[in-house]
């Protein structure tokens, strides 16, 4: 499934390193898709790619879509943040948990807040002039009625 695409000003504020190893990612994300490595010894999933498995060790680790959509586990609204970032604050870092199982850091577009969690999101390409990221937000469908006490 192609991720949803969202265009953002400028270009990116700490732009990826990209290896020969990593170009594929980037390359997949700049298609809308998320791709990693899955381990064809035992099944364990990565993120971000990696070319050895972290469980077994394994190097048969071949290139996988993952899912669009996912759980937002938690997040955090910078205020205060590093140079590169400091004309994007405030915004908010969420982590999500993709339904296919791994676990993921990325910046949250739109509202974000303690109702959120727990509630479905959906990964995003954040297009730059330089190239894309990527980022996720809550759907529209996600209770936002549920009382905090
Ligand atoms: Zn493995």
């Amino acid at each position: 499934m192609t991720l949803a695409r969202v265009s953002m000003p400028g270009v990116r504020p700490f732009a990826p390193r990209v290896s020969a190893f990593s170009r594929r990612f980037w390359e997949g994300l700049g298609e809308g898709r998320l791709l990693s490595t899955q381990c064809a010894q035992c099944g364990v999933v990565s993120f971000p790619p990696r070319n050895l498995c972290r469980a077994c060790w394994a190097t048969d680790v071949p290139w996988i879509e993952l899912a669009s959509r996912g759980t937002l586990y938690s997040f955090t609204r910078v205020h205060v943040a590093p140079g590169a970032f400091r004309g994007d604050t405030p915004y908010a870092i969420g982590i999500v948990d993709l339904d296919d199982g791994p676990r993921l850091m990325c910046r949250m577009i739109g509202e974000v807040s303690t109702q959120h969690l727990d509630q479905p999101v959906e990964m995003l390409v954040l297009d730059y002039e330089d190239g894309p990221l990527f980022g996720a937000r809550v759907l529209p469908t996600a209770r936002s009625d549920k009382a905090i006490s």
